[in-house]
C-alpha cells in the first residue's frame, strides 16, 4: 500500500504554517478519537495516520526532510509511526491535554480500561423457599462513578490539572550510570493529574460508594453451594471497562423438622407399638401442610414410608423429590394395672412366658 501524503492526510496545502497544521490535526485528533470512536477501526488508522503525519509535519527537521524527498526521505531517520495510542497520547499530551481535557489526559497515563472487581453476597434461605423457589433482595455496596464530577474527582467548574513534577505521565524518570530507572510519581500517585479543587462528594477519588437494591431469582431446587451469577452488578469497571459480576452464594438454613437428602427430605414420626401392630393412619408434616400416611399393620422399627413428590423440586430436571418418613416405635414406659393384666394376657395367648421382675434382688448386671 502506498502511503499517503501527509498534507493530504492533514488536509492543508504545503504552505500551511506551524499553528495551522497544527489545527488541521488538532481537528482530525478530536474526529478519530478512540474515546468517541470505541472499536472502530478504520477511524483508529486515520487517528494513527494523522498522528503519524503531524509528528513529521510540526518537526522541522522532519518536514524538510520530507518536503524534499517525501517518505523515502524519512526512512533513514529512524521514524516509523506510531504503534499504538499511549505513545500518541504521551507525545502530543499538549493536544490532548487541551483538546481532551481528563479524557484524553487519562489515556497518556498509561492506564488501561479495566473490568470491574466481582462482588460476592451470602444469601441465607429457608428450606420452603429452596423448595420452590424465591426472589431475594438484596442491598449491595457499589462503586459507582461519582454523579458531581462526572468521574474526575474534580470540583464542577474545575479541571484536574496534568501534574507538574511528572509532565501528566504519571511517571518519573531517573538516569542512573547506564540505566534510566522509571518510578511512580510520588505527587500525582501516577494518576498524571493534580486535582486543585476536589470534588466534594468524592473527595476527589471520581467515585462514590452507593447501596443498591438487586433483585436476584432463586430457582426451585438450589441447595448450601449454589452460586447464582448476576451479570454486570458487581463493581463499575475503570475508565469506560465493563463492570464486574455479582455471584449470589446460597446457604438453606437448617429446618427445624425436615432433613434435606438431596431433593428428598426425611423426617422421623414417632407412632406407639400398638400402632405399628394395628396399622392406623397418622398426620405427617410436609413443606405444605399435612398429610395423611397410612401406616400397615405389623410396621416395624425403623420402617421408613416415602411419600412421593413432596420433597424438594429438582434443580434442572423435571420432577420432584420425595418425602421420606422414618418410623420410631414407642414403647409405654409406665404401664397402668390393667393395661399390664391386658399384656400378660397378651403374652400368654402369643405362647410367651413373662416372668415380672422381682424387686429389691440382686440385679444380673451392674452398670
Ligand atoms: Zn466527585
Ligand atoms: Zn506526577
Amino acid at each position: 500500500m502506498t502511503k499517503r501524503d501527509y498534507y493530504e492526510i492533514l488536509g492543508i496545502p504545503r504552505s500551511a504554517s506551524g499553528e495551522e497544521i497544527k489545527k488541521a490535526y488538532r481537528q482530525l485528533a478530536l474526529k478519530y478519537h478512540p474515546d468517541r470512536c470505541p472499536g472502530d477501526h478504520e477511524a483508529e488508522a486515520k487517528f494513527k495516520e494523522a498522528a503519524e503525519a503531524y509528528e513529521v509535519l510540526r518537526d522541522p527537521d522532519k518536514k524538510r526532510m520530507y518536503d524534499q524527498y517525501g517518505h523515502e526521505g524519512l526512512h533513514g531517520s529512524g521514524f516509523q509511526g506510531f504503534s499504538n495510542f499511549d505513545d500518541i497520547f504521551s507525545n502530543f499530551s499538549d493536544i490532548f491535554g487541551e483538546v481532551f481535557g481528563f479524557g484524553g489526559g487519562r489515556r497518556s497515563q498509561r492506564r488501561r480500561p479495566s473490568r470491574g472487581a466481582d462482588l460476592r453476597y451470602d444469601a441465607s434461605i429457608t428450606l420452603e423457599e429452596a423448595a420452590k423457589g424465591t426472589e431475594i433482595e438484596l442491598e449491595i455496596p457499589k462503586t459507582e462513578l461519582c454523579d458531581r464530577c462526572g468521574g474526575n474527582g474534580a470540583e464542577p467548574g474545575t479541571s484536574p490539572e496534568p501534574c507538574g513534577i511528572c509532565g501528566g505521565r504519571g511517571q518519573v524518570y531517573r538516569t542512573q550510570g547506564f540505566f534510566t530507572i522509571s518510578t511512580t510519581c510520588a505527587h500525582c500517585r501516577g494518576t498524571g493529574k493534580v486535582i486543585a479543587k476536589p470534588c466534594k462528594t468524592c473527595r476527589g477519588s471520581g467515585t462514590i460508594v452507593k447501596k443498591k437494591q438487586i433483585k436476584v431469582k432463586i430457582p426451585p431446587g438450589v441447595d448450601t453451594g449454589a452460586t447464582m451469577r448476576v451479570s454486570g452488578e458487581g463493581e463499575a469497571g475503570e475508565l469506560g471497562g465493563p463492570p464486574g459480576d455479582l455471584y449470589v452464594f446460597i446457604e438453606i438454613k437448617p429446618h427445624e423438622t425436615f432433613i434435606r437428602q438431596g431433593d428428598d427430605l426425611y423426617v422421623e414420626i414417632p407412632i406407639s407399638f400398638i400402632q405399628a401392630a394395628l396399622g392406623t393412619t397418622i398426620k405427617v408434616p410436609t413443606l405444605e401442610g399435612e398429610a395423611d400416611l397410612d401406616i400397615k399393620p405389623g410396621t416395624q422399627p425403623n420402617e421408613i414410608y416415602t411419600i412421593r413428590d413432596k420433597g424438594i423440586k429438582h434443580l434442572r430436571a423435571n420432577g420432584t423429590g420425595s418425602l421420606n418418613v422414618g418410623i420410631r416405635v414407642e414403647i409405654p414406659k409406665k404401664l397402668t394395672k390393667e393395661q399390664e393384666e391386658i399384656l400378660q394376657q397378651f403374652a400368654k395367648l402369643s405362647g410367651e412366658n413373662i416372668k415380672s421382675p422381682s424387686k429389691g434382688k440382686k440385679k444380673l448386671f451392674n452398670f
